[in-house]
């Protein structure tokens, strides 16, 4: 049985622990939206933004979740007709294909395995053969949350640039914002979407797109049906207008406090503590696939990411039973397989608020369930991400 007491190990890929910073900032009364220090604040998280995102070009803040961000940026740069091409990587390449297809887009797919990322060389020869520039826009996931790869954009970004192509390039980075660097306008990015409840440690409710000035100006042409979604009335200034109706004040005060502590933190420390993290999981989680059927499904070591670990268990045995078991035994919530993937992996996030000890905690927590389940394992996953910590501690 759960013990009732202590915390829930939230080792989901979102949402990702709450800080109480932040949960302390939301709880205040609403007030003026149109008042000085609202105006104020609102000012200086959008301004702020721009240094989270690398970009000198504008950030749009919507209340919706990620998906909304994803149609945000549809709708402001392509028009009904125009084709995109896609690489897929996984269960939210897919969703994101759906929704495009559904506005009327017509997309060209790159198959993928859902084991490796996005090759940088495939997109080039699918620009380099689209002679008459009909794909207007490149969709990629950067880390694709139901497989644990993360895809090199900077790579991706150069492919483009090396196919002489003009296509827009538009990123998800929903899983990745703040677990890894991602400086938009140095590596050509056109456009990012993102959310508040990965590694910016809020609650759910809150995404973002930046776009560069390319992507601002081609909005103005592009004849998709929008009002709530559209970038150009967003551009106002005005409270009212810049958020589409009534500001989400405490998500902005939320977000105030998210930004404060990355930056108190320092960009860079944000990044390495998540490859740290990440790379003590992975020591778990090399030992409990040394022995037994399980292993990472990320294949190549250097593409596993640092927000999420996808490990797969044998076919139709024990990935759901490790799920259940580790949040009703020990407490520890973990994501499970999805699509493809669904009753045959399960996902640890580890992306936004964590140290050392809330990680050696949840690892215990699901070497334990391994334990109780019988399901195969090499023992000492634990001790080795111990040790891992232990290693590349500063004093
Ligand atoms: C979480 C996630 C989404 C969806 O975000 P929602 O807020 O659930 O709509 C999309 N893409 C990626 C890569 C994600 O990790």
């Amino acid at each position: 049985m759960t013990s009732m007491r202590g915390r829930n190990f939230l080792q989901t890929p979102g949402p990702t622990n709450i800080p109480d910073r932040i949960l302390n900032a939301m709880h205040q009364p609403a007030v003026d939206f149109s008042g000085p220090e609202f105006i104020g604040l609102a000012n200086a998280c959008f301004s702020d933004l721009k240094k989270v995102f690398k970009t000198e070009g504008e950030v749009f803040i919507y209340t919706a979740s990620g998906h909304g961000a994803w149609e945000a940026a549809l709708v402001n740069t392509l028009s009904p007709g125009d084709t995109a091409l896609m690489p897929e990587t996984g269960r939210f390449s897919l969703v994101w294909r759906e929704m495009t297809e559904a506005l009327g887009i017509k997309v060209e797919e790159i198959p993928n395995d859902w084991r490796t990322a996005i090759d940088p060389a495939t997109v080039e020869s699918a620009l380099l053969a689209d002679k008459g520039h009909k794909i207007k826009a490149v969709l990629v996931v950067h880390t694709e949350t139901a497989t644990g790869v993360t895809s090199d954009i900077a790579a991706i970004g150069k492919a483009i640039a090396a196919a002489g192509h003009p296509a827009l390039l538009v990123v998800d980075a929903i899983a990745s914002l703040m677990t890894v660097d991602l400086p938009m306008d140095e590596w050509g990015v056109d456009v990012v979407i993102a959310a508040s409840q990965k590694g910016l440690m809020m609650p759910p409710g809150m995404s973002f797109t930046a776009a560069n000035k390319r992507a601002t100006d081609l909005s103005r042409d592009v004849v998709m049906p929008r009002e709530y979604w559209s970038w150009a009335s967003r551009l106002d200034m005005e409270s009212y207008r810049r958020f589409c109706g009534t500001a989400p004040e405490h998500l902005m005060f939320g977000l105030r406090e998210s930004i404060d502590m990355i930056f108190e933190e320092g960009m860079n420390e944000v990044f390495a503590r998540h490859a740290r993290n990440a790379q003590a999981v992975r020591e778990a989680v090399a030992v409990w696939c040394s022995d037994g059927p399980m292993e990472f499904n990320a294949i190549i070591p250097e593409q596993r990411s640092n927000s999420i670990t996808c490990i797969r268990t044998p076919e139709d045995t024990f990935a759901d039973d490790i799920r259940a078991t580790a949040r009703s035994t020990f407490n520890v919530s973990m994501g499970g397989g999805l699509a493809a993937l669904a009753g045959r992996a399960f996902r640890i996030g580890h992306m936004g608020d964590l140290n050392d000890p809330m990680v050696m905690g949840a690892l215990g927590g699901i070497e334990a369930t391994l334990q109780l389940l019988g399901v195969p394992h090499g023992k000492g996953g634990v001790m080795a991400a111990v040790d891992y910590f232990a290693k590349t501690a500063t004093r």
